[in-house]
């Protein structure tokens, strides 16, 4: 009986014509050619129906899966510059032809007309290590700062005479000032005192200064080298309770830089450096009250991407806002059972920055910032690989935490360990609070795809985070 329903089946389905479906890549808006990253090898996939068609990119023969969903990782033919895609059924047969871009050459810019060095003004953003580098140093908004240099529409910016950033003109230098020089500024005093959530280290200074921060691997001090200064500190006032501070203490390291080293007596947990009224202010977090678990706890909840945003797409149209979103309101509604204050920076399917993210956060005063995303990859990657479930931070007190997560996610959602990473993504490099992202699956593989598809997936992501997050307090306070 079975087998003569399947043979009906087979039969009825004989006689479709195939219609294949590719979500990545993707025609680009108003053009109708793919662009993708100048690489040998691509991925490329999307759906097949019915999925009993059989399907072929370029002459390779592909596998569709039981869904329909297909994956494929093929050479970039260099000459033809095309996905020539072909599903079968029976006699009957679809083409679907995807004709790829050229790779698009370099841009260079034109010298600004400018006599170094100059006095210019930014509006805040990133300088660099180099033009092409990483990124190193965030300026204040408006700080005023010597350029020395520019290349390829970066500004160079030196710190000492052996030390220098570069930092990128159209996005962030907001002024050619008619100044020429800036007097170099003499820092006489810091005052140490608490204020609410954070203990304040308030600085008296003429202008806003270039300054690197870092905190140490041991979490045991933040070190801030303030740039173009005069030390010149005789007093440091300690006022009332100043816990987690021990001290603070100061170094000239080279000449017009001034090092202040805070010394913690607990692990870091967070810290802001900012500018107000003529105050350079160092601000640390004080530690929250860890007695009873997460209880108490300000958790901020970060569902990735949002309305015209999808963010990745699965093989069968899974949307990854979608996903992150169903993951964060079990997550949030978990988190409130047990105690925990839960901010959450979107509820429905809608657009939000990524820098409003972290400001609906930090206005909340949270105590940790989780963002939810699914994995894709970049142009060019194998996707026969370790990838799994992964978790990034950027500052190091966030690592603990990462880490932790991570373990539980692991354990409880069992997709392979891809490992946490320190990555520089902009909603793990708020400097206030733990920060981790979330990369729990790769939505744009068929077997993840159906994994996320799954209707107890969210809660049980959600129960594997709070796990995670029970695990980070227990080992913090040891
Ligand atoms: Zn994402």
């Amino acid at each position: 009986m079975i087998e003569l329903l399947t043979t009906l089946q087979i039969c009825f389905i004989i006689g479709v014509t195939p219609s294949i479906n590719v979500v990545y890549p993707k025609l680009a808006a108003q053009d109708s050619l793919v662009h993708i990253a100048n690489v040998d090898s691509n991925f490329i996939f999307g759906s097949v129906a019915p999925p009993e068609a059989s399907l072929s990119i370029n002459g390779y023969s592909v596998e569709v899966k039981e869904n329909g969903a297909f994956l494929a990782f093929l050479p970039v033919n260099r000459q033809s510059r095309k996905y020539i895609l072909t599903a079968e059924l029976g006699d009957e047969k679809s083409t679907l032809v995807l004709p790829l871009a050229s790779p698009s050459p370099p841009v260079r810019l034109s010298r600004p007309d400018v006599e170094f060095p100059q006095l210019i003004e930014l509006s805040g953003g990133v300088a660099r290590t180099h033009p092409e580098g990483a990124y190193y140093i965030f300026p204040l908004p408006e700080t005023r700062v010597i350029a020395d240099d520019w290349r390829n529409g970066y500004y160079k910016l030196p710190l000492t005479p052996r030390r220098a950033v570069w930092i990128e003109g159209v996005k962030y230098v907001q002024e050619i000032c008619s100044a020429k020089y800036l007097k170099t500024p003499i820092v006489w005093k810091a005052d140490v005192e608490s204020k609410g959530k954070w203990v304040e280290i308030r600085i008296p200074l003429e202008r806003k200064p270039l300054y690197r921060d870092l905190v140490d691997v041991d979490l045991s001090k933040l070190i801030i080298d303030v740039f173009h200064v005069i030390s010149h500190i005789d007093k440091i006032s300690y006022l009332g309770n100043i816990d987690p501070i021990e001290e603070v203490i100061w170094d000239q390291p080279e000449e017009e830089v001034l090092r202040l080293e805070v010394l913690l007596d607990k692990p870091c947990w967070g810290y802001k450096v900012d500018w107000d009224n003529g105050d350079f202010i160092i601000k640390i977090r004080k530690t929250p009250d860890l007695s009873k678990g997460i209880k108490g706890l300000n958790i901020a909840i970060d569902p990735g991407h949002g309305g015209e945003d999808f963010g990745a797409i699965g093989p069968t149209g899974l949307s990854e806002k979608a996903v992150n979103l169903e993951a964060a309101i079990a997550l949030a509604n978990l988190l409130n059972n047990k105690g925990a204050k839960v901010t959450i920076t979107r509820i429905f399917d809608s657009y939000v920055d990524l820098y409003d993210r972290i400001d609906i956060a930090e206005a909340a005063e949270a105590d940790i910032l989780i963002s939810l995303h699914n994995n894709a990859l970049a142009d060019g990657v194998n996707p026969d690989g370790n990838f799994g479930t992964s978790v990034h931070y950027y500052r190091p007190f966030s690592r603990l935490l990462a880490a932790s997560i991570q373990k539980e996610l692991v354990r409880v959602l069992q997709f392979p360990d891809e490992s946490i990473y320190y990555n520089n993504l902009a909603l793990v490099r708020p400097t206030t609070m733990p920060a981790i992202l979330i990369e729990t699956a790769y939505i744009i593989f068929p077997e993840h795809e159906a994994r996320l598809r799954e209707d107890d997936f969210a809660e049980d992501e959600a129960k594997a985070i709070y796990q995670g997050l029970c695990r980070f307090v227990k080992e913090y306070r040891r």
